[in-house]
């Protein structure tokens, strides 16, 4: 059978337990190994008899297809090299934060995008991930903090590849992670998008309280469309309406992200200009200095440009925040994902 047990419906987990001879209470046993503790492995199922341990490991449906074949640590960070049932490779970056443990999604296996700041977005696109491939990378992540007794408590959709142009499998994994069987709230999870305007309105409709993070990167659309393609099919004004609507339907925060790229759109009148665009806003300004790749001739603005810069913007009124720079020594920051760091 070529389907693994987390991509399984009910009625199939219990028919395939049927058919090992089992009654239908251990489905439950299994289940919250799975999904409560993030245990991949049959072996480790510690209260189910040993011969059943032996008999799921040998029935041909494993708990995952996915599977972790190198970890990159630093102090905070973790990034997870993964690899899928088919031979594709995704990575997910684990998160120690003061208030939690994030975990950064990927959504995709590459991406259409074509930003060209980012090391996903120049690789191109591959395919999608299902849902079931996207849940697997939280039971992966679980599995790995298990040894420290911690588990994810948010989520960020800012793995490889845009949430949005997946839609209904990052909806439906949103709909699994905030389903009983993880309990991960809606308001800890966050969705990021270039800026797809009819899938973020969709969204506004979905009854699901999550955080909108926009990747804006620049204050008008000729600029804008010079680094992220899509910028020519949705125009910002339209992209910050679009902002507005969402947060006044879901009643959620709504993240504006700007990478922050030297001499490029890292300049005084960008940053004016960026004012005039949202001044008086709620939107929090993430500032994310430019994390470079290999390849890529881009480079990261000094410390002192993007204090100026969130300077201006907090002036006017807004709230700006540098985002904390986790992982990049391990090409797991912003952007780096599937590409390589550059020596
Ligand atoms: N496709 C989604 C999720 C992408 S990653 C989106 O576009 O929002 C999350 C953030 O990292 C995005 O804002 C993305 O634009 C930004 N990013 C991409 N490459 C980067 C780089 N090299 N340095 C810093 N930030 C980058």
């Amino acid at each position: 059978m070529s389907i693994d047990f987390v991509s399984m419906t009910q009625e199939m987990r219990i028919s395939w337990l049927e058919t090992l001879g089992q009654p239908k209470f251990r489905l439950k046993q299994i289940e919250e190994w799975v999904f409560t503790h993030g245990v991949v492995n049959y072996a480790d199922m510690a209260n189910l008899p040993k011969s059943l341990r032996e008999d799921l490991e040998s029935s041909g449906v494993p708990v995952t297809f996915s599977r972790v074949v190198a970890e990159h640590h630093d102090a905070t960070t973790t990034k997870l090299a993964i690899l899928l049932g088919d031979g594709q490779a995704i990575e997910a970056v684990v998160m120690q934060y003061h208030h939690g443990i994030s975990l950064c999604v990927s959504s995709q296996v590459g991406c259409k995008m074509a930003c060209s700041f980012c090391a996903t977005g120049t690789s191109g696109f591959r395919r999608n991930l299902t849902r079931h491939e996207m849940v697997s990378q939280l039971l992966l992540a679980n599995n790995l903090l298990r040894a420290k007794n911690a588990k994810i408590t948010h989520i960020v959709m800012m793995g490889m590849g845009e949430p949005l142009d997946n839609y209904d499998e990052t909806i439906g994994f949103i709909r699994l992670t905030c389903s009983p069987l993880f309990g991960i709230s809606p308001r800890r999870i966050t969705v990021s998008t270039c800026g797809l305007v009819p899938q973020m309105e969709r969204l506004a409709h979905e009854d699901l309280p999550i955080n909108l993070s926009v990747s804006l990167h620049a204050p008008n659309d000729e600029l804008r469309s010079t680094l992220m393609p899509t910028g020519k099919t949705y125009a910002l004004n339209k992209i910050l309406a679009t902002m507005h609507y969402y947060a006044e339907s879901t009643g959620r925060r709504v993240t504006i992200e700007y990478t922050l790229i030297k001499g490029v759109n890292d300049r005084e009148k960008d940053a004016d200009e960026l004012v005039s665009k949202i001044k008086g806003s709620k939107f929090h300004v993430n500032l994310i200095p430019l994390n470079p790749f290999l390849g890529s001739a881009l480079e990261r603005p000094s410390p002192a440009r993007t204090r100026k810069f969130q300077q201006i913007l907090t002036a006017a009124g807004l709230t700006a925040t540098i985002r904390r720079e986790l992982g990049s020594e391990i090409g797991a920051a912003c952007g780096q994902l599937g590409g390589n760091i550059r020596q």
